[in-house]
C-alpha cells in the first residue's frame, strides 16, 4: 500500500536534474510543485535559477506547468513572473483534478514527469495518475503551517526509504538509460 507513495526516482533538488535526463525520458512535460520545490512558499518573484531551467526546458521541447495545491493569487503571481502555465488548488493527493487538466489537454500521461517535495501530496497524486515522478528534498526549511502535518506523517517513513534506499536516484536511472 505504501508504494503509491514512493516516486519513480529520487533527486536532492529540482535544480540538480541532468536536462538530458528529460530528453532520455522522452518528457514533453513537466509538471512541478511549487511550495518548497521550485521556490520557498514566501516567494512571489521566481529566482534566476527557476527561470534558467523553465527556460532550458523550453529549449529541449519540454513545458512547465505548476501543479499547486495553494491558492490561485499565490501561483498566479509566481507562474505570471516565470512565464509558465499553472493550476491551483489541485487537491494532492488526490488525482481527480489532474487526470480532467490530462485529459483536457489531450497530454499523453507517458511523456509528462511530475516533480514535487512531498510524497503524500506530490507523489500519491502522480501515482494516481499513472503519472512518473520525482520527489525532491524540499529547498528552504521553512513550510506553510498546513504542510507541517503532512511532514509529521511522513517523515518517519520517508526517512526510512531513504535509509535502505528504496527509491532510485535519477542518476542512476539516467545512468542506465
Ligand atoms: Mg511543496
Amino acid at each position: 500500500m505504501l508504494r503509491k507513495f514512493h516516486p519513480f526516482c529520487h533527486a536532492t533538488s529540482i535544480y540538480d536534474i541532468d536536462i538530458n535526463f528529460f530528453k532520455k525520458l522522452n518528457i514533453k512535460y513537466l509538471f512541478t510543485d511549487l511550495d518548497n520545490t521550485l521556490d520557498s512558499y514566501r516567494c512571489y518573484d521566481p529566482s534566476q535559477r527557476a527561470k534558467d531551467l523553465v527556460k532550458a526546458l523550453k529549449d529541449i521541447g519540454v513545458t512547465t506547468i505548476i501543479i499547486s495545491n495553494n491558492t490561485g493569487q499565490r501561483v498566479k503571481a509566481y507562474s505570471e513572473r516565470l512565464g509558465v502555465e499553472w493550476t491551483h488548488s489541485m487537491g494532492k493527493p488526490f488525482s481527480r483534478k489532474l487526470k480532467a487538466f490530462i485529459k483536457e489537454r489531450n497530454i499523453n500521461p507517458d511523456e509528462v514527469i511530475m516533480v514535487g517535495d512531498q510524497m503524500i501530496t506530490d507523489i500519491r497524486c502522480a501515482n494516481g495518475a499513472k503519472l512518473k515522478s520525482i520527489l525532491t528534498d524540499k529547498i528552504v526549511k521553512e513550510d506553510q503551517w498546513t504542510t507541517h502535518i503532512n511532514r509529521f506523517f511522513e517523515r518517519p517513513y520517508r526517512k526510512h526509504c531513504m535509509k535502505k534506499h528504496k527509491f532510485k536516484e535519477w542518476g542512476e536511472i539516467y545512468g542506465q538509460s
